[in-house]
């Protein structure tokens, strides 16, 4: 007695779980019934409930002490295939399955294995390697019955999962690589026990940076906090610096920090120029000195503004380029981003109540030779870098307050 045995799989292009391979062979001396083998058809071109009955009475078909199918059935895991890649890991599953099906033959009735594909595995176990042709899952009854198990044995088990992570839709869609699936895999907390986690977008999800928002205040100052950031976060840059005046200035600065943002390849959003809003902030206390309670006033400013922007966005880490300079007060800074990461903000068009919690990065960018880095970054670059704080209240504002509302008047003209 000469037994051909025909080899398929299951489960190689979905996201999770495990291939599955069937090795399987009608007895030639037992063959099934006729009335059987044309109910058989390729496991795709069957209904789920078609593929169910058939897979019942090949097990059936399987027993006693003459059966009319001989299989062996393996199953390669999402660890497997992870480790060794999927294709080596189906073919531990078809060799696998091959050594299942031979304990039920004896090794010198097998004449030919068969496998369909262009894989051209080799088996340390077979005398005469298996033959590989493209097509014949449309053509062979056996390929077809082969294909009816694996399919059936991996949608079952795929079925048991779906109680475990009911939110996956295992039972209706066994994670092909579908645009829903994609979206699905919105950050890594989706990632579970039985994805591919070295397929591509697997991989791409557990290795996504948190988003992080980085307040700007000048393009300068952004320089090394941008660079430093961007290799652990994906950063957004917010501007929103009305208190500097004029408005040309302002525009120079923009102009500069867009600039950076450019070079550094990161998303940045610019808030408009609401400067009398910084004036109504700054009000009675124009005449502070700096670093005093005008400058926290402008700060905190600024950093209401920025912590509404991360609340809108969804966006949970946030800090900003002011405790960048040494002539700003780190501690005053910080009490206040503490302030803004639990206080709600309020968005001023649409009234609407922001609450979520911020985490803010306590980091003073000062540190590690920023300065030098800074000078360095933007002399390469051609960057602007300004000579006074910003507002007309500031020290080294040139030609002072009284020149710019001067101006001002005479613009208003
Ligand atoms: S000096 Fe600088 S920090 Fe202080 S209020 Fe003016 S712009 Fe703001």
């Amino acid at each position: 007695m000469k037994i051909k045995i025909w080899i398929d799989e299951a489960g190689r292009w979905p996201w999770i779980g495990p291939v599955v391979a069937c090795a399987l062979s009608f007895n030639p001396e037992n063959m099934p019934e006729k009335s059987f083998l044309s109910r058989v058809n390729d496991s795709k071109k069957l209904t789920e409930k078609k593929r169910e009955i058939l897979y019942e009475e090949l097990i059936q078909m399987s027993l006693g002490e003459n059966p009319q199918v001989f299989f062996g059935v393996w199953i390669a895991d999402n660890f497997i295939i992870d480790e060794i890649n999927i294709k080596q890991a189906n073919r531990e599953a078809m060799r696998r399955a091959l050594i299942e099906i031979k304990r039920k033959i004896d090794v010198e009735n097998i004449s030919t294995v068969m496998i369909d594909g262009n894989d051209n595995y080799e088996f340390e176990e077979l005398k005469k390697q298996p033959i590989f042709i493209i097509g014949w899952d449309g053509k062979i009854v056996e390929i077809w019955a082969a294909s009816i198990i694996a399919k059936v044995f991996r949608d079952k088990l795929i079925v048991t999962y779906s109680s475990l992570y009911p939110d996956m839709w295992l039972e209706n869609h066994k994670w092909y690589g579908t645009k829903k699936h994609r979206e699905y895999l919105t950050d890594k907390s989706k990632v579970t026990g039985i994805h591919r986690v070295s397929y591509k977008p697997i991989k791409a999800t557990i290795e996504k940076k948190e988003k992080l928002l980085l307040h700007i205040c000048c393009g300068p100052d952004a320089t090394v906090p941008i660079m430093d950031l961007k290799k652990e976060y994906d950063v957004v840059c917010f501007w929103y610096d009305p208190n500097i005046q004029p408005k040309p200035e302002h525009d120079k600065r923009v102009e500069a920090f867009k600039k950076v943002c450019e070079i550094e390849w990161v998303e940045y959003i610019i808030w408009e120029y609401d400067v009398w809003n910084f004036f109504k902030k700054i009000q009675w206390l124009e005449h502070t000195p700096e670093k005093w309670d005008k400058c926290t006033a402008c700060y905190d400013m600024r950093l209401e503004r920025s912590a509404l922007e991360a609340r809108k966005l969804w966006i949970q880490y946030w800090t900003s380029t002011l405790n960048t300079s040494p002539h700003k007060d780190l501690d005053k800074m910080f009490n206040l981003w503490e302030k803004w990461s639990i206080q709600e903000t309020i968005d001023p068009k649409t009234k609407e109540s922001l609450q979520d919690k911020l985490e803010f990065f306590k980091i003073a960018f000062r540190k590690n030779k920023w300065f030098e880095r800074s000078v360095e970054y933007t002399k390469k670059h051609d960057i602007y870098r300004q000579n006074y704080c910003g507002c007309i209240y500031s020290d080294t504002f040139p030609g002072g307050k009284q020149q710019f509302l001067d101006k001002l008047k005479e613009n208003k003209k």
